[in-house]
């Protein structure tokens, strides 16, 4: 079967791994970084592996699915100019 997934692009934490800063060292570490705006390739399919989760909202539905960092952009302007080129929702919340 093949994978279902879509890409948008919002603001997201820096994350290691799917146990989270309770329980894993290099999670405590990226947890201190700031947020960026990234382009999220999310999964609507469901994975067989622990992987982060995150939720998107499409049809006005909120979805939670794993998902990929494709790429992070330096700040919100270049957010916004990859959206527009690329024809990508980006959420602000
Ligand atoms: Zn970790």
């Amino acid at each position: 079967m093949e994978e279902e997934y879509i890409e948008v692009i919002k603001k997201m934490p820096y994350v290691h791994c799917a146990r989270g800063s309770s329980r894993c060292v290099k999670c405590q570490e990226f947890a201190k970084k700031p947020e960026t705006y990234a382009l999220v390739k999310v999964f609507l399919t469901p994975s067989e592996y622990a992987r982060p989760m995150t939720d998107i909202i499409i049809n006005n539905e909120r979805i939670y699915g794993a998902y990929d960092i494709l790429k992070r952009f330096k700040d919100i302007i270049e957010a916004k100019n990859y959206a527009k080129e690329q024809n990508i929702d980006i959420t602000f919340y």
